[in-house]
């Protein structure tokens, strides 16, 4: 299996997966077309679906025209079914989409969007989250409840360590200094700060990022860790309190 990473919009990232043995390529959200048929004419790939994650323009917003150029599928999500520009199959929790041989699990994450899903495939250790999880962040609440959220990110906090999760948007060092700033002695987050700053410097990406770096450092898979809950002056709270004051305090970071 094989994925094309190329920037979209100001800080989309798009992605092309292709499966050599078949042929067959999907997309994976449609923030803008021209970069999308570029990459696939770069790669010589023929493009036979897309697969939304969830509803807003940065990311169905050239599903119409993309299909009209290459007269592949649309795969979405369920519950967002009806602001799916030209949504042919929709998929929801435990269903299994395919590349060739390679089979991706949906998993529903609402809390960005009440209906966001995600696409992972356990035999590859890939997952594409959309605006559900960022390197060091999530995404904010514009339909769903901290409640909704934390159980989503509950769900992929199940993938193993080396998963290489694919996030839509480049907002990795803002977050880093908004991490910083709730936790100023986390070692581990201290030295990814520096990776981070040094990456950008050279305009490099920081996506994809891996589960076990995430698990390790990102406050908002962290909800549960009494270090963070102390930093918070929440020592002994329920996680989806933690949750939810760390996002409010992200909101406005
Ligand atoms: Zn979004
Ligand atoms: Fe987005």
């Amino acid at each position: 299996m094989q994925i094309e990473q190329f920037g979209c919009l100001r800080d989309n990232y798009g992605f092309l997966v292709h499966d050599p043995e078949s042929g067959e390529t999907a997309c994976i959200d449609t923030p803008e077309v021209e970069p999308i048929l570029a990459a696939l004419a770069r790669r010589g790939w023929r493009l036979t679906a897309i697969w939304n994650t969830h509803h807003h323009p940065d990311h169905a917003g050239g599903n119409l025209a993309i299909r009209e150029a290459t007269g592949c599928t649309i795969v979405g999500p369920a519950a967002e079914a009806a602001r799916i520009p030209g949504i042919e199959r929709s998929v929801a929790e435990g269903d299994e989409v395919r590349l060739g041989a390679h089979r991706f699990r949906v998993h529903d994450t609402p809390g960005h969007t009440s209906g966001h899903i995600v696409y992972h495939c356990p035999e590859q250790q890939v997952a594409f989250v959309g605006d559900t999880l960022f390197a060091l962040g999530c995404g904010r609440l514009f339909e769903g409840t901290p409640q909704q959220m934390w159980a989503s990110l509950r769900k992929l906090l199940e993938w193993p360590d080396d998963t290489l999760v694919y996030c839509a948007h480049e907002y990795t060092a803002a977050n880093a200094r908004f991490a910083r700033s709730v936790e100023p002695d986390h070692k581990g987050l201290a030295a990814r700060e520096r990776e981070i700053e040094a990456l950008r410097a050279k305009g490099q990406p920081t996506v994809p990022t891996r589960m076990g770096l995430e698990r390790a450092t990102n406050p908002f898979l962290r909800a549960d860790d009494p270090a963070l809950a102390e930093a918070l002056g929440l020592a002994g709270a329920p996680a989806e309190q933690v949750f939810a004051r760390t996002r409010e305090l992200k909101d406005r970071f």
